[in-house]
């Protein structure tokens, strides 16, 4: 099939290159000169494992082709999907400006019938704005040319998104045209093989499924992490809670992960959009207000731990933290809302001074830190190296913000050799803390009795 990719960011790149694997021709756009430039030049403008083979490959064989042109990526398509960002507006809602401007672009353009895919995460009514929008701009230009707008929400995750592009968990689509219906179906029919996992309904429970499954994730987490610090007053062990109530099927042992809050491209803003949906209809979210409220705490938690083991904020003044970890997951450089900005932030405002590793996130991270807190302070603050062992010497102590694979298993005695205030604090739980205690250090991890 002839297909286009609004949009090619995390999501647009990840299904424009899948769709191109499986046989499809597959044209990207994307507004960003850069991006494309760089994917012309067989540079992929984000980390994402697997992606940058699967990408030259599919470019070489001449089933993935990049543009910036509006004009040549409608005529090129059957099928066109918006994969464009919807960032949170001021007031929580998703931004709808870009997806209804590459609405506006399509209806400018189109001169055969194509079907329109909303696969950013858009609030339930879009797909009825998208038509419009996409309508009102054919009637300009007085053509007669049918199209269809179907939803279709995308469940990847950044870190492991082709693995969940090419084997789907399911393929919700929402749409009340059958023809259209019909084409997504042939469309994942590869996708799709041995399960049927093609899960056809409504367009607005489509839009609204997307946010209900963010929405469960989000609230698991911050579940997780209330219990988390309630175990440590109690002297109790959330790690053993964890494993305790996840071999029971009905709950499930996945997402059950205390830590420094969820962070990232989507939890943060769903939420914040499907509590601001309810509120437009006169319906307070109770349980999503309070998933977002433990959520903005628990960002805290490290450094206030931090303050309680330097007996008060003012003697954080002068030292210097060793953080392993920046993006807001690992496998991935993405560093929208990652709780490590929080807690550099929180540093910075003591008087600290930060020493940072990250495997692959470090220039995008320094790219965000200067927006936020100018290239001087970084100078005077901030020193991101290129490997986990200097970013520990000369630091007084180590926090692991990321669960990155290489940060697993350290020479907890090396570590007590380098850090001068002898202490670790394990942002994911993935130390032991006997293991860390008989090497000298003190323990503090999330939920965790902590040891001396
Ligand atoms: P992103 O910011 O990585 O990519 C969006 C791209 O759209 C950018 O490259 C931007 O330049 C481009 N763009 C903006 N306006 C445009 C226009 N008018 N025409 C063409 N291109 C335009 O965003 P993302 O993380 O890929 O997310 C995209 C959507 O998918 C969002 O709605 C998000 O909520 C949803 N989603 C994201 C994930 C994820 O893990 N990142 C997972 C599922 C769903």
């Amino acid at each position: 099939m002839k297909i286009t990719v609004i949009g090619s960011g995390y999501v647009g790149l990840v299904s424009g290159a899948c769709f191109a694997d499986v046989g499809n021709n597959v044209l990207c756009l994307d507004v960003d000169e850069r991006k494309i430039n760089m994917l012309n030049n067989g540079e992929i403008p984000i980390h994402e494992p697997g992606l940058e083979g699967m990408v030259v490959r599919n470019a070489e064989a001449g089933r993935l082709k990049f543009s910036t042109s509006y004009d040549v990526a409608v005529e090129h398509a059957e099928v066109i999907f918006l994969a464009v960002g919807t960032p949170p507006d001021e007031d929580g809602s998703a931004d709808l400006q870009y997806i209804l401007a590459a609405a506006r672009s399509i209806g400018q353009r189109i001169t055969k019938p194509v079907v329109v895919v909303d696969k950013s995460t858009v609030p339930v009514g879009t797909a009825d704005k998208v038509r419009a929008a996409i309508g009102e701009e054919v009637a300009k230009r007085g053509v007669n040319v049918s199209f269809s707008v179907v939803s279709n929400p995308e469940f990847l995750k950044e870190g492991a998104a082709l693995d969940d592009f090419m084997k789907p968990d399911r393929i919700v689509v929402g749409g009340d045209d059958a023809g259209a219906l019909k084409l997504m179906r042939q469309l994942y029919a590869p996708f799709s093989r041995n399960h049927e996992k093609f899960v056809a309904m409504d367009v607005r429970s489509a839009e609204l499924t997307k946010y209900a499954a963010n929405a469960m994730l989000a609230t698991r987490i911050s579940f997780m992490n209330e219990l988390a610090n309630l175990a440590e007053l109690l002297g109790a062990d959330i790690e053993s809670v964890r494993l305790g109530i996840g071999m029971d099927p009905r709950i499930g042992s996945q997402f059950l992960y205390p830590g420094m809050g969820y962070g990232g491209s989507c939890f943060p803003k769903d939420v914040k959009a499907l509590v601001k949906t309810a509120a437009d209809n006169d319906q307070t979210l109770h349980i999503l207000t309070a998933t977002e409220l433990v959520n903005e705490n628990q960002k805290n938690v490290l450094f206030n731990k931090l303050v309680r083991f330097y007996g008060g904020v003012e003697n954080l003044r002068g030292k210097t933290i060793g953080l392993w970890g920046l993006s807001f997951k690992p496998n991935t450089d993405d560093m929208r809302e990652a709780p490590s900005l929080v807690l550099i932030r929180n540093l910075f405002a003591a008087g600290a001074s930060v020493r940072a590793y990250d495997p692959v996130a470090s220039k995008e991270a320094l790219r965000v830190l200067t927006l936020e807190h100018g290239a001087e302070k970084l100078q005077a603050s901030l020193e991101i190296v290129g490997k986990a062992g200097d970013a520990v010497q000369g630091a007084d102590v180590l926090v692991l913000v990321t669960e990155w694979k290489e940060f697993r298993t350290p020479d907890f005695n090396d570590l007590a050799q380098v850090l001068r205030d002898k202490a670790v604090f394990d942002g994911r739980n993935i130390y032991d803390p006997e293991v860390v205690a008989t090497a000298g250090l003190r323990y503090e991890g999330i939920g965790r009795i902590g040891k001396a």
